[in-house]
């Protein structure tokens, strides 16, 4: 397999026309001439998405071409007003580049082939009217960056891993929000089938898929549709396929064209588009740490397992929550309240980590009072779905409660002096070489606390005052 992601430039405006990108508008009110393909309206590149599209290259480890050409797509759609659309053909901005995925065998390098800057069309509508169809051009003209792999993809598996990991790192650089639901990311997924060590076969495209799930059920299907009819003797047709997810199916949609079917052509709206050294190295001095390079420092300086890194740098908001309470807190302590207790929260609410509003000092205070020992892991586990709840601290919330644990020496030990004067024939029991009392000793303690004495503590104690 080998992808073609069409990613949406985050920038307030289009990629040639001052207008708004916000999503969500009135139909057909964010459209410049330009946008509308009105005879004489003159494109003018937008500086902040050619920043965007290089910062994304360097994030892929890719040669930034200082030369690049804005040519003419041409064909017909209703939504596509100009006739054409203005993308880069021959000499894109962004060459060739690479991005590291784990796979079930370990780390596997997927090649880049390209990047390149294009206009978005608009949109039919057919589903608001018997007889007719309408158009919305509020998306007409918005910057995409086509990324294209390598077809290094081996296994349904291994696209899931690799579109993750390019949204991962797309959110990162902040030039696209990768939202599939949105549609501004997605998907075209070429696949092909072979014997192992022969070339690769016929290849077909599956387009605009919007989920990584329907990316996965496409390929599971197109695969095994290929390889029944290279069964039976028969040849595949290069085509263009669609997934419908009702039917879980892949569909002919038409032939597929050859580039020459397009007639591309420099536009002679655009100059060449020139980018400095200069303005390359500048903008590699703005870019954030990146993912693998996060989970690299992620494993050392907090000495986390490979499989919780990989967790906490998927998102860089759950990356910057971790490192924001593990700064004064016991890494493991927090990977393990953090991935475990509050995700599941989150999983069951089904809301991500960032638009949950729980913020990390409110999850941060309940974790510092069990390593102070004031309630214990069990305990906090019990009442965190009410905390969470509750607007109140940790410390307020676990007094109102009753819960706080007894953790003052001087006052376990007199539960456990009382404990063992109450059973003094037991404790002589004990010294003779009953061990196994031990339990029950602790088991009086803390039924006589209510349940409220640190065990730690009344273990120590009690082993001390025992062994007199
Ligand atoms: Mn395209």
């Amino acid at each position: 397999m080998g992808l073609e992601v069409h990613a949406q430039i985050k920038s307030n405006s289009k990629l040639f026309s001052p207008a708004s990108t916000d999503w969500g508008a009135e139909p057909n009110s964010q459209v410049e001439l330009v946008d509308s393909g009105m005879p004489g309206a003159l494109p003018v590149i937008n500086e902040y998405c050619v920043d965007q599209a290089i910062l994304t290259g360097l994030s892929l480890n890719a040669k930034i071409n200082n030369i690049s050409i804005f040519d003419r797509k041409n064909y017909f759609y209703p939504d596509l007003p100009q006739g054409y659309q203005i993308s880069q053909f021959e000499k894109p901005i962004v060459g060739e580049g690479s991005l590291i995925i784990d796979t079930n065998h370990g780390q596997k390098k997927i090649g880049i082939t390209r990047l390149h800057l294009e206009q978005d069309a608009g949109k039919s509508i057919h589903d608001q009217d018997v007889k007719n169809s309408f158009i919305d051009l509020n998306r007409s003209g918005c910057a995409l960056m086509e990324i294209v792999s390598e077809p290094d993809l081996r296994s349904p598996e291994e696209v899931a891993e690799y579109v993750k990991k390019l949204r991962s790192i797309l959110r990162y650089v902040g030039s696209c929000d990768g939202n599939m639901e949105k549609g501004n990311m997605r998907a075209d997924v070429n696949v092909s089938v072979r014997k192992i060590g022969k070339p690769l076969g016929t290849r077909c495209e599956i387009k605009n898929v919007n989920s990584i799930k329907f990316i996965q059920q496409a390929i599971e299907y197109e695969a095994k549709r290929q390889v029944e009819i290279l069964e039976q003797g028969e040849l595949i047709k290069q085509e263009t396929r669609l997934f419908d997810p009702n039917k879980c199916e892949t569909r002919s949609m038409r032939g597929k064209e050859e580039s020459h079917d397009y007639r591309y052509f420099p536009d002679p709206d655009l100059p060449p588009l020139i980018i400095s050294e200069n303005k390359i190295q500048n903008l590699k001095k703005t870019m954030p740490e990146l993912p693998d390079k996060k989970k690299e420092r992620f494993i050392e300086n907090y000495s986390l397992k490979n499989y919780d890194a990989e967790i906490l740098v998927s998102d860089k908001y759950i990356a910057d929550y971790f490192e924001e309470l593990a700064e004064t807190r016991q890494p493991k302590l927090v990977v393990s309240w953090l991935t475990g207790e509050l995700f599941s929260y989150l999983n069951k609410k089904n809301i991500e980590l960032s638009d949950s509003k729980i913020s990390a000092q409110k999850l941060g205070s309940l974790i510092d009072l069990i390593s102070d020992g004031k309630i214990s892991n069990r305990q906090a586990k019990e009442v965190f779905e009410d905390y969470l709840k509750s607007d109140k601290n940790a410390n307020d919330f676990i007094k109102d409660k009753g819960i706080e644990q007894i953790s003052d020496q001087a006052e376990i030990e007199d539960l456990v002096k009382s404990v063992l004067q109450k059973n003094a024939k037991m404790v002589d029991d004990y010294k003779s070489g009953k061990d196994k009392l031990f339990g029950f000793f602790v088991g009086q303690v803390m039924k006589e606390s209510k349940g409220k004495a640190n065990p730690q503590v009344v273990n120590n104690l009690l082993k001390e005052l025992l062994s007199k």
